[in-house]
């Protein structure tokens, strides 16, 4: 282990133990900048639907007005020809002629009515249709209006746990020196897997991150505090604490001897990041993103 000499190992522990507390408020912070802007997702995606209804609106809006033109110019074409018919009546000298004209001006007429009926129709149906642009047209206002104000105060929340993370990042390079980087790079992903505990005691045998026994060999080299110890359950680096008399129920039982702690450690020294399979740790390890 390359920690320095100056370090005493109560230093490193203790150190550890404050890294621990920076950690776990770094990964919390970073967390909470990374969802901070799903929050607006839902009422953009309602935009987008109000926008995609407000085209589909001014389409229907075109094609009824293209339908009213036409009508218009049908109903012009229905009244000339009723207005024709009703001035050739001044010219005709026969019944038969009077017959003839006179079923030009009741078609005629009959068409202009229901070109009316029709036209008025689609008159009306262009106003409905004209309204809900109007009212569509104030809810993309609105809602644009208070996307942006959100993504305002969403950025400047974002800022503001930007400064945080600068800060404990500041906090985490002041205790980092003197310290191996791989007992760091270790730690640092324990504390995220384990969400927040990278560093527990061993009470008696027993290690507070998982209250697994440990072999009394082994919890004698956590007391004997000379190195960095990882439980071979949980992974997490242990140190040593007193218990009071009376609770300490484990201390009296004997070795198992049933653990290879002596591979495990060998192991976990020889620990390699890029290793994706994570055999020589525990499940949760794998489950960390590299
Ligand atoms: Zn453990």
């Amino acid at each position: 282990m390359a920690t320095s000499e100056k370090i005493s190992m109560e230093d490193i522990f203790d150190r550890l133990k404050a890294l621990q507390d920076v950690l776990s408020e770094k990964y919390g912070v970073e967390a909470l900048i990374e969802e901070a802007p799903k929050e607006l997702v839902n009422q953009e995606s309602l935009l987008e639907q109000l926008k995609k209804e407000y085209i589909e609106l001014n389409a229907s809006y075109e094609e009824t007005r293209t339908k009213v033109g036409k009508l218009k110019v049908d109903l012009a074409e229905a009244e000339a020809a009723r207005e024709k018919g009703e001035k050739g009546m001044d010219s005709i000298t026969t019944h038969r002629e009077y017959e003839i004209l006179q079923k030009e001006i009741d078609d005629a007429t009959m068409l202009e009515q229901t070109v009316r009926k029709e036209l008025q129709k689609e008159e009306k149906s262009m106003t409905a249709i004209d309204e809900q642009i109007k009212e569509k047209e104030q809810m993309i206002n609105g809602q644009e209006t208070e996307l942006n104000e959100k993504k305002q105060a969403l950025s400047e929340k974002t800022e503001s746990f930007k400064a945080k993370l600068d800060d404990l990042n500041k906090q985490k390079e002041e205790l980092e020196p003197g310290i191996d980087p791989d007992i760091i790079f270790k730690f640092e992903r324990i504390i995220k897997s384990k969400q927040g505990k990278g560093i527990v005691a061993v009470k008696g045998n027993v290690c507070d991150g998982c209250h697994m026994i440990l072999p009394a060999q082994f919890a004698n080299e956590v007391r004997n505090g000379e190195k960095i110890v990882f439980c071979p359950y949980c992974s997490r680096i242990l140190f040593y604490q007193d218990v009071p008399e009376g609770e300490n129920e484990y201390l009296a039982m004997p070795d198992t001897g049933s653990l290879a702690d002596d591979d495990l450690l060998e192991e976990d020294e020889d620990f390699d990041p890029d290793r994706e399979d994570g055999a020589d740790n525990d499940d949760t390890i794998k489950d960390l993103d590299f």
